[in-house]
């Protein structure tokens, strides 16, 4: 039986440098002039928030059967989701994959989600 995704909440703000737990590339916000640019790394597997995905790995459009899906097919896919595209990416199955979840202050609780597998 396929292992789950591992999921880690971040006790602190949302806005708390994530690096790769695999080789320590932080894979967003690193560059100062455009803090919005993804730096993904060969183990990034998605970065994502909750009304879209900024980045998708091949590794994780296969793992879920996003493979040759529309922008439009996949994001009506994790909006069937109860828990959208958190609860989505928790279908992870890829050996010792890692999902970092991390939320805004509320009242906004806005959340991103940063998934990681270390190369087969
Ligand atoms: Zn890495």
């Amino acid at each position: 039986m396929p292992q789950p995704i591992q999921r880690t909440e971040l006790k602190t703000f949302y806005y708390t440098p994530v690096h790769c737990p695999f080789c320590g590339v932080r894979v967003m916000g690193a560059d100062p002039s455009d803090e919005t640019r993804i730096t993904a790394c060969p183990h990034t597997l998605f970065i994502a928030h909750d009304t879209a995905f900024e980045y998708r790995s091949p590794r994780l459009d296969r793992n879920l059967a996003l493979d040759g899906m529309s922008e439009q097919d996949v994001e009506t896919k994790w909006r069937a989701d109860t828990r959208g595209i958190d609860g989505f990416t928790d279908r992870v199955t890829l050996p010792d994959a890692i999902k970092v979840a991390a939320y805004a202050p509320a009242p906004s609780a806005y959340g991103s989600y940063y998934g990681f597998a270390p190369i087969e």
